[in-house]
C-alpha cells in the first residue's frame, strides 16, 4: 500500500508532467526508482554515445553501471584516472548522444533551476548533446521561481559542497555566505524554461526522494 507521501507525489505529478510538456519537454513519472533506471536505458538508443553530470541521483539510479555491462559508448569521467582524464571526459560530453543529469530544482509549472561551479552540467544542459535526460526526485519540487532558486542556494549547494574538496564558506559553516569564493560551486545559476528543440531534454520524475 502507497504512505501518504508516495501518493502526494504521484497525484502532484500528474500536473506536473502537464507543466512540463507545454513547455516541449519530454516528461513522465515513474513510481520507484527501479522503473525510472528502465524508463532512462529505454531511452537510451544502443551504441548512442553518453555523458553526465555529477549527481547523487543519476548515482543512485545504477544505470551507470549497467551501461558499462553493455558496452555503450560512455565518456566515463568516474573511471578517469587523474583530474585532467576527467576534465577530457567532461570535454568530450558536451558533444555525447545523450547526456544524464538530474535538476536541482524543478517548479510547480515546470522550470528546471540548478547551480554549477565549472558549469558542465548546465552547460550540457543548455546546448551540444543531442538528447538530456534530467532524473529528479519529487522532494526536488518547488511552488514557484523563487523558492527553487531559495532551494537551490541555501540547501542544494550548502549540501553538495559537503562532498567535494574546496574551502567555500557554506563547508564550513553548512550555510551560503554568497560567497565568491574560488572553489564555489555556484558560479552559474540556470533556470531552464523550455525544450527548444521539442523533447531534447526529457524529465523523468520519481516518486521517491532522491538526490539533494
Ligand atoms: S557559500 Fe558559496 S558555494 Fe556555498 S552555497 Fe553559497 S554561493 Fe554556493
Amino acid at each position: 500500500m502507497a504512505t501518504p507521501r508516495e501518493d502526494m507525489y504521484k497525484k502532484s505529478a500528474e500536473q506536473l508532467v502537464a507543466a512540463l510538456r507545454r513547455r516541449r519537454f519530454g516528461a513522465q513519472f515513474c513510481a520507484t526508482v527501479q522503473e525510472a533506471k528502465e524508463a532512462v536505458l529505454a531511452l537510451i538508443p544502443e551504441g548512442a554515445s553518453v555523458g553526465w553530470g555529477g549527481s547523487e541521483t543519476v548515482n543512485a539510479l545504477g544505470v551507470k553501471q549497467t551501461l558499462r555491462e553493455k558496452g555503450q559508448p560512455l565518456f566515463d569521467r568516474d573511471s578517469a584516472p587523474t583530474r585532467d582524464a576527467q576534465l577530457e571526459a567532461m570535454y568530450a560530453s558536451q558533444l555525447a548522444d545523450v547526456f544524464l543529469m538530474s535538476s536541482n530544482a524543478i517548479t510547480e509549472d515546470g522550470c528546471l533551476v540548478n547551480v554549477d561551479g565549472l558549469g558542465n552540467r548546465v552547460s550540457a544542459l543548455i546546448f551540444g548533446p543531442k538528447k538530456v535526460i534530467v532524473v529528479a526526485g519529487m522532494n526536488k519540487v518547488t511552488a514557484d521561481l523563487e523558492s527553487a532558486i531559495s532551494r537551490v542556494r541555501h540547501y542544494a549547494a550548502p549540501m553538495n559542497a559537503q562532498r567535494f574538496p574546496g574551502e567555500s564558506p557554506c563547508r564550513r559553516t553548512g550555510r551560503c555566505a554568497d560567497c565568491v569564493s574560488p572553489d564555489c560551486i555556484c558560479t552559474n545559476l540556470v533556470v531552464t524554461r523550455l525544450s527548444r528543440v521539442e523533447e531534447r531534454t526529457h524529465v523523468i520524475l520519481v516518486g521517491e526522494d532522491m538526490g539533494m
